[in-house]
């Protein structure tokens, strides 16, 4: 059966380098029927924090990649090969070790155990790379590697190694950070006499500028994505497209869609670029999917962060600009203007409406006509009504009525706004503008 796992370091923040990784495991899992296994490896003891480890169950949470085994968030542990924390596995460190001492496979070297390399040429398949051989024949350029320290410590490779045999993981797709490690990994697996998982190594992701990501550039932290306006399922989406694209390269794709089309084969090899416009970009087309009230209620805790009391006609405000905003952090400002009576002005748009005396008259003469109308569905049309009666046209009685009504030349809808606004407040937004 098929077992992936993500098998972070909680040495700092959940990045998208290893979010991607996490993905692209859940993924392989999820279509294939398999088991998608959480393993802490904190053999750091200095530089593990509580926060990084809390920030990677919360990142993958709210991305939505739940694990079939290893900690949960409720402090219980699911699955049968545990503990899944590294730092609890030490009798099984020492069990594998003992069977390398008795086959004569590590020797001492002042306190510290190093593993004998077998001096050949270590082949292995790819599942994303390829064939890929690494050299062991030459002893001076190939020193054997220290597996554990004196203090009784055990090294990455090593840990790694016994804790993917010992959970069966049938597949590892991690960064090609790691690719060179990989010929160690399988000299372990060799001398354990146990098969080996499927290696696959996923591009590096660089910036646009071709420069390699830190955890400094923006967009790194995953935990940032919600308080910066993004959903989980577009950030799931962008992530998935880093190194990964479909047959029918389709950008904009439901989890579900992405887990159907999703295939090792058509990881690419070249480096992903991150882009962060584009991930703006994928969120906009996410949030048109939404229902208009599932969009009204993902940006009412930023519309209340901005400092507004929600009103009752709020998801209908809100949607009026569903189809705007790239991101909820944008939907604040966008809908300002219906929140506060005393909305301001676009300085030089309204000094357009007000230095022309036609366009004033105009706005003047639409206070008037609205104010007689008795079906308020009709205020749209009586603007393009009030225009011909006064020998102009629609178009220069349209922008002058949407400063007045919004304080600005974009925006929702005009329909949408007078309909918002309703009768009173259109009129008395018209007056003031005049005034
Ligand atoms: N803890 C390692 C890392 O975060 C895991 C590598 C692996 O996936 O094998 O890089």
């Amino acid at each position: 059966s098929i077992r992936t796992r993500f098998a972070p370091s909680p040495t700092g923040y959940l990045h998208v380098g290893g979010a991607r990784t996490a993905l692209f495991n859940w993924l392989y899992a999820r279509k294939h029927g398999g088991s998608f296994v959480l393993r802490v490896e904190d053999t750091d003891e200095e530089r593990n924090t509580d926060e990084a480890r809390q920030a990677i169950f919360d990142g993958m949470s709210w991305l939505g990649l739940d694990w079939d085994e290893g900690p949960q968030a409720n402090g219980q542990t699911t699955g049968e090969f545990g503990p899944y924390f590294q730092s609890q596995r030490k009798a099984l460190y020492d069990k594998w070790f003992e069977k390398l001492q008795a086959d004569d496979r590590v020797y001492e070297d002042d306190g510290a155990w190093r593993f004998r390399f077998e001096r050949k040429p270590v082949t292995m398949q790819d599942l994303i790379c390829g064939e890929v051989t690494i050299d062991y024949t030459n002893v001076d350029n190939t020193p054997d590697m220290v597996i554990r320290r004196s203090d009784g410590s055990y090294v990455f490779h090593f840990v790694n190694v016994v804790d993917d045999l010992e959970m069966k993981i049938s597949h590892v797709i991690r960064g090609e950070d790691h690719l060179m490690n990989t010929p160690k990994h399988l000299q372990l697996f060799e001398a354990f006499g146990v098969e080996p998982p499927q290696y696959g190594h996923i591009p590096l992701i660089l910036n646009s500028d071709g420069s390699k990501m830190s955890k400094r550039d923006t967009g790194a932290a995953v935990g940032s994505y919600n308080e910066d306006g993004y959903l989980p399922e577009a950030v799931f989406n962008f992530l998935s497209l880093l190194g990964w694209s479909p047959k029918d390269e389709s950008e904009v794709m439901t989890v579900a869609e992405i887990i159907e089309r999703f295939s090792l084969e058509a990881i690419v090899r070249s480096p992903a670029k991150f882009d962060v416009e584009k991930c703006a970009w994928i969120n906009q087309q996410h949030l048109m999917q939404l229902s208009p009230d599932a969009f009204a209620s993902d940006a009412a805790p930023f519309v209340e962060k901005a400092g507004f009391t929600l009103p009752e006609n709020y998801s209908q405000i809100a949607a009026s600009v569903q189809e705007k905003v790239r991101l909820l952090t944008e939907v604040p400002s966008a809908i300002a203007f219906f929140l506060d009576p005393a909305y301001a002005y676009d300085t030089d748009a309204l000094n357009k409406v007000r230095n022309n005396e036609a366009a004033a008259g105009l706005l003047g003469q639409l206070a008037d006509s609205l104010g007689s109308l008795d079906d308020w569905t009709e205020a749209k049309a009586c603007i393009g009504a009030t225009a011909k009666a006064n020998g102009a046209k629609p178009g220069q009685l349209m922008f002058p009525t949407r400063i007045a009504l919004s304080g600005q030349g974009g925006g929702p809808d005009l329909g949408d706004i007078l309909n918002i606004l309703g009768k009173e407040e259109s009129i008395r937004r018209i007056q003031r503008t005049v005034q």
